[in-house]
């Protein structure tokens, strides 16, 4: 009785490291039987987190040029560590445009950078920052949302009081991100799209991979708060991420699943971290876990057996004690037996 237990989860655990699947501890596994709902990060977890530039446009009204759009928002970007700003750095170079230091700089998370240069602020990030510096977006919503419904993450691009203009930028998904999500469906979990971009943008990538709960807009600090929500309403919530962004919620989560390729914090913060970097191992972990558990059930239900019906023939003194000591090592060896079964299932 005693080995039942340890005995199953030993072998899960291992059988996840073959898989390149770490299990921090063995209450994940636990409680990935009980799992109701998956909250997936967005940028670097459902998608490459390698954005592109698909497009440079000018704002309604405004005089300027492609190059003075992209020139600007890369000063800003210079000294982003942001994916969104590496796309920008990166189709700047490819133009062939010299990129000047900004003389300051400050990043907004979760919304975007302001610079100074010359004199003058430049901004770029989202309408919320823009919104909250004085701008008036009405006029140019319908160019943005356009954009948006592409997929695109748009971000806005002002240099003193002017809008310059928009940078659209598209990630890839991931090759089987829209596998993954019908094989969670499959098992009878919720799946949900956790993202700081826009409610347009998100729909259209969750639409196009089949998730239809999203909840975007949510600033970095927020995520862990949007888990809380879904915990009190008595749901069990993984959360996988990857990001630094990441971290609170994926330590708020029932289980945090750490995308290996992620940063540093958030894999010391998960409690299953997917070696891999492929997200069908969130399927395969939660099938780990579920078998793990259905071997450590039969490992009881046998125990328990054994002793039911060996104590009550002992007791009658019906067993003579080498027979009793013979059963009594059978039985531990058909537990550590049974559980040694769980390396044939394929994960
Ligand atoms: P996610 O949760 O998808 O990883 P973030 O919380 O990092 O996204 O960012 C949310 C939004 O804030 C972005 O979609 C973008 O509009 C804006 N943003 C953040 N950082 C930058 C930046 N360096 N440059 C431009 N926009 C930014
Ligand atoms: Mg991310």
């Amino acid at each position: 009785l005693g080995i039942a237990t340890p005995a199953a989860l030993m072998v899960g655990v291992g059988k996840g490291a073959e898989a390149g699947i770490l299990i921090r501890g063995a209450e994940y596994l636990e409680r990935a039987e009980k799992l109701s709902v998956v909250v997936f990060d967005k940028t670097g977890t459902i998608t490459k987190g390698e954005p592109e530039v698909t497009a440079v446009v000018p704002a309604d009204g405004s005089q300027a040029a492609e190059a003075e759009i992209l020139l600007a928002a890369a000063i800003a970007e210079k000294g982003s560590e942001h994916p969104l700003a590496e796309a920008i750095i990166k189709r700047a170079a490819m133009t062939g445009l010299d990129i000047p230091a900004a003389d300051s700089f400050e990043a907004i998370p979760g919304q975007g950078v302001r610079v100074g240069h010359q004199g003058e602020d430049i901004l770029i990030g989202n309408r919320r920052l823009m919104q909250a510096k004085g701008f008036a977006l009405a006029q140019q919503e319908t160019v943005i949302s356009g954009l948006e419904e592409k997929g695109n993450t748009v971000m806005l691009v002002a240099k003193g009081t002017t809008l310059l203009g928009f940078i659209a930028v598209a990630d890839t998904l991931k090759e089987n991100a829209a596998e993954v999500i019908n094989g969670l469906k499959n098992i009878g979990v919720e799946v949900v799209m956790l993202t700081g971009d826009n409610e347009r943008t998100a729909q259209a990538i969750g639409a196009s991979i089949g998730i239809g709960r999203i909840v975007a807009n949510v600033l970095p600090g927020d995520k862990a708060k949007v888990i809380k929500e879904l915990q009190d309403q008595g749901k069990v919530v993984a959360m996988v991420g990857d990001g630094i962004n990441d971290a609170p919620a994926l330590a708020q989560a029932d289980i945090g699943i750490a995308i290996g390729s992620g940063s540093d914090v958030a894999k010391e913060t998960g409690g299953i971290i997917l070696v891999r970097d492929n997200l069908m191992d969130v399927v395969k972990s939660l099938q780990l876990s579920r078998a793990t558990m259905r071997k450590i059930k039969q490992n009881l239900f046998w125990a328990f057996f054994y002793n039911s019906v060996g104590i009550p023939i002992a007791a009658f003194g019906l067993l003579n004690p080498i027979v009793a000591a013979a059963a009594m090592a059978l039985s531990s060896l058909s537990v550590v037996g049974n559980s040694a079964l769980l390396k044939r299932v394929k994960v």
